[in-house]
């Protein structure tokens, strides 16, 4: 690795066995996407022109019509629904927020109106359309879908992701033939999948995806599909999408991140990632309140994660106060704590760098040490941990 920038920003050295998280800055960029990045930053370039090449890629990887790039998957959610809603009437794009005279109701199941650092319904209602859930938030049915349409209904957003409601939901081609079945097209949040064909395979009108998740591109969004609907998008540019502009930048890093996606060794990268995982179960074998077990991704992405169950009364510790003190330190470890009132969280293999799953068992046994050897279990209230996230937003930058 080049000389670590962090120490000269002043910035904390964290290791990432949390996942893709924008908190953490997202996803290790391959040398080959950063090399592109820099090469066209001091360059002038036709952007009309690069976002049709950046469409031919897009249209190669996903098996799709056309694509382009935006500022994220966030704002490709909310320019996709803009276009659907407008079409290509320049006037009507430049009027948004305000539908009048548009077909402005967008479905999408109760359990599907999750955050992923934000509302996916506000992405939808910022354009100006009227959100209208189906379902309950653990049961969605064709009745309640075929029923929720209407003459004024734009388009329905379906969010493939762990937060989504893994269960009771319509699957998504039996709900692209509903939709279809009424001339309803489907869009398809994808922000976090491996999976770059299988959702328009299925029927997705549009998908969207990050560029910045695990396609180790900089900070970006992707809009595949339907050519009529990828072009509508696209010109919300010249209106509410100005706000989530993507740079040349984004554009050729994403287009250099797809074709590294390509020709990636990703049975390679599995097995490395597997020695991770079997280096951190041994690190947690035979320790006193410690249960550690293998899971699979929960929406089917090639990937396992470590759950590690923390008992406090074998491990003198909670679940999370050592996820907290994991974090502290010189080499601060940050797992994925998203259930950690369960008393467990997840160790994620995806985002190391050579020798940095070393340090995170080191880090383990010495944390589980101390832990160990203190007269009292480490026990501070969850409430604490669980709003001071809230609490410092009310405070920053302080
Ligand atoms: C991360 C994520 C998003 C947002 O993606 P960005 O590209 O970071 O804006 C949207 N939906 C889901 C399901 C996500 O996981």
């Amino acid at each position: 690795m080049a000389t670590d920038i962090r120490a000269k920003l002043g910035l904390r050295p964290v290791i990432n066995v949390s996942g893709t998280m924008t908190f953490l800055g997202a996803s290790i960029v391959p040398p080959s996407v950063v090399e592109a990045v820099a090469a066209v930053l001091p360059q002038f370039v036709e952007i009309d022109h690069l976002q049709k090449l950046a469409s031919k890629t897009i249209a190669r990887l996903c098996g799709a019509e056309a694509g382009f790039v935006t500022a994220s998957c966030s704002a490709g959610i909310s320019v996709a629904v803009a276009g659907a809603m407008t079409g290509t009437d320049l006037l009507a794009i430049e009027r948004l927020p305000d539908t009048t005279g548009l077909k402005n109701e967008v479905l999408i199941m109760t359990g599907h109106m999750v955050s992923y650092g934000a509302p996916v319904a506000q992405g939808i209602a910022l354009t100006g359309a009227k959100v209208v859930p189906v379902g309950q938030s653990t049961q969605a049915r064709r009745y309640q879908l075929e029923s929720s349409i209407t003459p004024q209904t734009a388009a329905a957003v379906y969010v493939v992701s762990h937060h989504a409601v893994q269960y009771g939901m319509i699957p998504l081609d039996e709900f692209c033939e509903i939709c279809h079945a009424h001339g309803v097209p489907v869009i398809v949040d994808a922000a976090s999948e491996y999976d770059l064909k299988g959702f328009i395979a299925q029927g997705a009108d549009l998908a969207l995806y990050s560029s910045h998740k695990f396609l180790g591109g900089p900070t970006g969004g992707i809009v595949a599909g339907r050519k009529d609907l990828v072009r509508a998008a696209y010109l919300q540019n010249g209106g509410i999408g100005r706000g989530m502009k993507v740079g040349k930048e984004g554009m050729v890093g994403t287009i250099a991140a797809l074709e590294a996606w390509e020709t990636r060794d990703h049975e390679g990268i599995r097995k490395l990632e597997t020695s991770y995982l079997e280096l951190w179960t041994r690190t947690l074998a035979d320790r006193a309140g410690i249960r550690a077990e293998w899971e699979a991704d929960p929406t089917h992405n090639p990937l396992d994660r470590l759950k590690v169950h923390v008992d406090p009364v074998g491990a003198h510790i909670t679940a999370w106060d050592l996820a907290s003190a994991l974090a502290s330190g010189p080499r601060p470890v940050i797992v994925r704590d998203h259930e950690i009132e369960h008393g467990f969280f997840y160790m994620d293999p995806c985002n190391l760098h050579p020798g940095e799953a070393e340090v995170v068992a080191a880090r383990l046994v010495e944390e589980l040490d101390k832990a160990a050897r203190s007269n009292e279990v480490i026990a501070t209230p969850l409430e604490r941990r669980r709003n001071k996230r809230a609490e410092a937003a009310q405070t920053w930058p302080d």
